[in-house]
């Protein structure tokens, strides 16, 4: 009889990417926490009032050093596992686009706070590559506005006083409910509803494994915590789930 494969998701938080040289910009101790004047370049009330806001925003949007980063040996292992044949689906918070850039299927990447990637128009939606909204600043567009329709174009991440998509919440908490093997990395579990997610998919029988430097509320529901530094931790843990879903097919 053919078993159906276990549905592996991934929950990944910034500790995913501090190994490609991006530092946690959104979380409980993240740099925009500790810097209350680059966190006015991500709050949205503040950055649509605030034409120097943009302006100060686009100029380090265009300086980024994430630009360069690249996938790591944590994103790199994911892929594989997909490569391997495990159903996979990956609920990131991270806006970087490095699971995509590592090789994984974008349709298997959920981006719970959007992505760096793209800009859209805070007025019709409009939405379009970031690295050509930078080529305009580049030539001298201190503030680009849409193309479509004149109005202000923002980065596609979630800003502080927005809320996340509903429909890729609600996909998440489906992932979370049905998944057999929940594996949060990087995260502290700390900013909701995504950590929230953790206790879903324990809670509807997932084997839930945190890995994670440090504690999280959620340690006490998990089947396995996992402290070891992620660049080691989560290709080890997924190579041994590729291995037993090949050995269980
Ligand atoms: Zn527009």
């Amino acid at each position: 009889m053919a078993q159906r494969k276990p549905l592996v998701a991934l929950l990944s938080g910034a500790g995913i990417s501090t190994d490609s040289g991006i530092p946690d910009y959104r979380g409980p101790n993240g740099v925009w926490r500790r810097d209350p004047e680059a966190e006015k370049l991500s709050t949205y009330d503040v950055y649509m009032s605030d034409p120097e806001v943009r302006r100060r925003a686009w100029r380090t949007r265009r300086d980024s050093p994430a630009w360069n980063a690249r996938p790591n040996a944590a994103h790199e292992a994911v892929v594989r596992l997909e490569r391997a044949g495990v159903p996979v689906r990956v609920i990131t918070q991270n806006v970087d686009g490095l699971h995509q850039l590592a090789g994984l299927t974008p349709r298997k990447v959920l981006e719970l706070h959007g992505t760096a990637r793209e800009v859209v128009c805070t007025k019709c939606s409009a939405r379009g590559p970031m690295a050509e909204a930078l080529e305009r600043v580049v030539a001298g567009e201190e503030d680009p506005p849409c193309l479509a329709c004149g109005g202000i174009l923002k980065s596609a991440t979630v800003m502080f006083g927005q809320r996340l998509d509903p429909r890729v919440l609600s996909e998440a908490v489906a992932i979370a409910k049905g998944c057999d093997v929940f594996v949060a990395v990087g995260t502290s579990l700390q900013v909701q509803p995504a950590a929230s997610l953790a206790g879903l998919a324990a809670e509807h029988g997932a084997r839930l494994v945190i890995i994670n430097a440090e504690p999280t509320p959620y340690d006490p529901l998990a089947t396995e915590v996992v402290r070891t530094p992620i660049g080691t931790a989560l290709p080890a843990l997924l190579d041994t789930l590729a291995k037993e879903s090949t050995e269980n097919a």
